[in-house]
C-alpha cells in the first residue's frame, strides 16, 4: 500500500478533492502497467475500465481490463453521449464511460484514464481541471522487446503500432508531466509523487482552507488563555 496522503482528514472533514489524471504513452510504453498497479496501491484512486470495439487478448476479461461491445453497441451509447469521449485507435473504437468518472468522483477517489493522445485533447478541451501525464520509454529498441514480449499482438497489429510510434512520442509535448518509464518500481514511484503534488498545488486546497479549515480554527478555544 501507499502512504495515506492522499486519505487526510482536518477537523474531520477530507482535505482533497478528485482529481481526473489522464495518462498516455506510445503502446507498449507501460501505462497500463503503471495505471493499474498503483490502483491497487490505494483505495483513494479507481482505474476507468474503457469500452471498446477490439477484441480481447488471451488473458484480457470483460469488465476488468475493458468492456468489450460491438461497433453497433459503441455506436448507440456514442450517440446517447454516455462517453466523456471516445476515439478510433490503430483501427478500433475506444471510449471512456461518463459515469465511472461521475461515481468515482462521488465517492472521494482520482481517476486514472488511460487514452490515447486524441481523447487526451478532448478531455483537455472540456476543462474539468484534469491533469495529464505521459508515459515514455527508456529506447526504441526496449519499447520494441516489451511490445514483442508482450506476445499479445497478432504481427499486423504489431507492425501497425509500431509504425506510429515515432509520431506518438512527439505527443509529450502536450502533457503537464512526463515519466520515463525504465525501472517499473521508480515510475510508480514517479506516478505517485506527481498525483500528490497536484492535490497540494494551493489552488486545489485553497478552497478547503477557506471554507472549512479556517472557521473552525478561527472559532476554536484555546487551551491556554
Ligand atoms: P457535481 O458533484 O454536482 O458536480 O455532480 P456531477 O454528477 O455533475 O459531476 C460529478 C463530478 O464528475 C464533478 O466533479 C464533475 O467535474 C465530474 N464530471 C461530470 N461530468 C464529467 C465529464 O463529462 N467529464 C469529466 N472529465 N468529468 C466530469
Ligand atoms: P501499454 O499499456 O503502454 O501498451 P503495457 O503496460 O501493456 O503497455 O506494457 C507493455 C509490456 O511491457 C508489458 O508486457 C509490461 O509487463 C512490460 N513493462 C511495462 N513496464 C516495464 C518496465 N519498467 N520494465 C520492463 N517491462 C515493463
Ligand atoms: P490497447 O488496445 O493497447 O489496450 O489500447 C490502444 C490505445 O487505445 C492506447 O493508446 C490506449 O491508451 C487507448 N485507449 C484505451 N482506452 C481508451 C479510451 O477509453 N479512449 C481513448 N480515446 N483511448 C483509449
Amino acid at each position: 500500500m501507499l502512504s495515506d496522503g492522499l486519505n487526510q482528514t482536518i477537523y474531520g472533514k477530507s482535505v482533497f478533492k478528485p482529481i481526473l489524471f489522464v495518462v498516455s504513452a506510445p503502446s507498449g510504453a507501460g501505462k497500463t502497467s503503471l495505471c493499474k498497479e498503483i490502483a491497487k496501491r490505494t483505495d483513494r484512486i479507481h482505474y476507468s475500465v474503457s469500452y471498446t470495439t477490439r477484441s480481447p487478448r488471451p488473458g484480457e476479461v470483460d469488465g476488468i481490463d475493458y468492456y468489450f461491445v460491438s461497433r453497433q453497441h459503441f455506436l448507440e451509447m456514442k450517440e446517447s453521449n454516455l462517453f466523456i469521449e471516445s476515439a478510433e485507435v490503430y483501427g478500433n473504437l475506444y471510449g471512456t464511460s461518463r459515469k465511472t468518472i461521475q461515481d468515482s468522483f462521488h465517492a472521494g477517489k482520482d481517476v486514472l484514464v488511460d487514452i490515447d493522445i486524441q481523447g487526451a485533447e478532448l478531455i483537455r478541451k472540456d476543462n474539468f481541471g484534469s491533469v495529464s501525464i505521459y508515459i515514455l520509454p527508456p529506447s526504441r529498441q526496449i519499447l520494441e522487446e516489451r511490445l514483442t514480449k508482450r506476445g499479445q499482438d497478432s504481427s499486423e497489429t504489431l507492425k501497425k503500432r509500431l509504425d506510429k510510434v515515432r509520431q506518438e512520442v512527439h505527443a509529450f509535448n502536450l502533457y503537464d508531466y512526463l515519466i520515463f518509464n525504465v525501472d517499473f518500481g521508480q515510475a510508480i514511484d514517479d506516478l505517485h509523487a506527481i498525483i500528490l503534488s497536484e492535490h497540494h498545488r494551493r489552488n486545489r486546497m485553497e478552497n478547503f482552507v477557506k471554507t472549512d479549515f479556517l472557521p473552525r480554527f478561527e472559532q476554536e478555544n484555546p487551551l491556554l488563555t
